[in-house]
């Protein structure tokens, strides 16, 4: 039997991240297009935006399950985000949006899910967690002007653990496991 392209065989680029819903992702992607107006650079995609809480790189596709088991063991309350800073990296060349401060379950989130995923032999990237959302790629950072950004709450309810496939026309996430918080 032959396998349909894509299938479980070879590794897989995966993610745990926050996906808001589609609503906030089309307020988010606004927020983009407000942003691009310092930053220039491309906006993405609507359904694409998300917050990144650990990239694994590439995995093995025999080892999901394994990921899916840290995921289930992680026991963090729901939580709330008020997305009011915006900023440009100028090193990864991207514009973002981020929380006006770092709510106890999400640094709780990210230090579980690193240390269950260290201990579970999986690489992760060491650098200091900055939660923030992607808004733009390929941004030229320059002094933003001063203007008036409205918050976007976020109520987070659930966590996600995502596949990255690297399309022709960009980057297509789909959802490999996904979480509640309690
Ligand atoms: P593409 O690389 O296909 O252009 P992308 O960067 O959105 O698109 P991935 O590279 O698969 O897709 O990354 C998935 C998520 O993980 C993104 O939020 C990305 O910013 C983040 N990410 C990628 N590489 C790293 C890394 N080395 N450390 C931390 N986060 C990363
Ligand atoms: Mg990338």
């Amino acid at each position: 039997m032959s396998s349909a392209p894509g299938a479980n065989h070879a590794a897989q680029r995966l993610f745990f991240a926050l996906w808001p819903n589609a609503k906030l992702q089309a307020a988010l992607h606004l927020a983009g297009e407000s942003l691009q107006k310092a930053f220039g650079g491309r906006v993405v995609r609507t359904e694409n935006i998300h917050l990144t809480l650990a990239f694994l790189g590439s995995v093995p596709a025999e080892r999901a399950d394994e990921l899916r088991g840290i995921g289930s063991s992680i026991t963090v309350e729901r939580f709330q985000l008020k997305l009011t800073e915006t900023g440009c990296w100028k090193r990864s060349a991207v514009g973002w949006i981020a929380p006006e401060s770092l709510p106890e379950p999400l640094k709780d989130l990210m230090l579980d899910l690193r240390s269950r995923l260290l201990a579970a032999g999986f690489r992760v990237d060491d650098k200091p967690f900055a939660p923030h959302v992607t808004l733009l790629r390929k941004a030229k950072c320059r002094p933003q002007p001063a203007g008036e950004q409205i918050p976007l709450e976020w109520r987070v309810d659930h966590f996600t653990l995502m596949r990255s496939d690297t399309l022709p026309d960009g980057p297509q996430y789909s959802q490999v496991g996904t979480w509640p918080l309690s």
